[in-house]
């Protein structure tokens, strides 16, 4: 392996909710130019862990390190401005505004600092962010709904405006809670495709997945988290026939 840059670094990380250990002692190093998929059971801690990279959760002890950063001592509206970007399970969008403009506002959002309420009065001005966003909208399979209500989408058709969100962003790192959670086999297929054709571009992202059809075809590394802990970690190949990842699976709710 060649000796890449580490974009993202998780040190020592633990988090207790009351009695339970969602992580403990987590470290996790993502480097530049590649995907990383987080798998593991249900509630094994993958979403936790990235809350807590995008700083929606404090770690109780550990740091995550972007970029030079200590990311937990920023709020999650810094984080984003920092080069971090994320793709949550339940898909975060305006259901009111038109795909168009729900795919402009984290670019506005962005460029403006901090979330303005009045942010959309301005949309209708920004032309060269439309022609932007429809682009995007074109490379998700979204632009022909582009005038409609986010609301009137399908569940999996609002992961992939989710994923729009987050890409016109340009994240230095895009991170991705179960992107294909919700999609009917063809519109998973459609989404690989999508992810694909961005690694190619070089964005760097963490995928938290469990269909495995899809950690498969993308990860160039594998972390496996059971009960709050990394058990293994490597490529598709050396994860795939690790008898500790079998154990947890077989173990877990999957
Ligand atoms: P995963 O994404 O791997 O399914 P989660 O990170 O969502 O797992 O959850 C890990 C564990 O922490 C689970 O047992 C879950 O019930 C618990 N948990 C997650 N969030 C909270 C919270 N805000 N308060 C209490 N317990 C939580
Ligand atoms: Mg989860």
């Amino acid at each position: 392996m060649s000796q890449n840059n580490i974009v993202l670094s998780v040190a020592d990380v633990s988090k207790r909710f009351g009695g339970l250990n969602a992580l403990s002692d987590v470290d996790l190093q993502i480097e530049e130019g590649t995907v990383h998929a987080i798998i593991g059971p249900n509630g094994a801690g993958k979403s936790t862990l990235l809350n807590v990279c995008v700083g929606r959760i404090k770690p109780d002890e550990g740091h995550v390190i972007f970029d030079g950063e200590i990311l937990d001592r920023h709020k999650p509206h810094e984080i984003n401005q920092l080069g971090v970007a994320r793709v949550f399970q339940t898909p975060e969008i305006f259901p009111d505004l038109s795909l168009l403009h729900n795919v402009m506002l984290p670019a506005l959002a962005k460029r403006d600092g901090a979330f303005k309420f009045n942010a959309w009065v301005g949309l209708e001005r920004e032309n060269a962010l439309r022609q932007e966003a429809e682009h995007i909208l074109e490379d998700v399979n979204l632009y022909d709904e582009r005038m409609q209500e986010a609301a009137s989408l399908s569940r999996g058709n609002k992961r992939r405006l989710e994923l729009a969100m987050g890409l016109i962003q340009k994240p230095r790192l895009l991170l991705l809670d179960e992107p294909t959670a919700g999609m009917a086999r063809h519109d998973t297929n459609r989404t690989i495709d999508l992810l694909k054709k961005l690694k190619a571009r070089g964005m760097t992202k963490v995928i938290i997945e469990h269909d495995m059809h899809v950690v498969f075809s993308l990860a160039d590394k594998i972390s496996v988290l059971a009960q709050g802990q990394i058990i293994a970690e490597g490529t598709p190949q050396e994860v795939r026939g690790n008898p500790k990842v079998q154990e947890a699976y077989l173990g877990g709710a999957h």
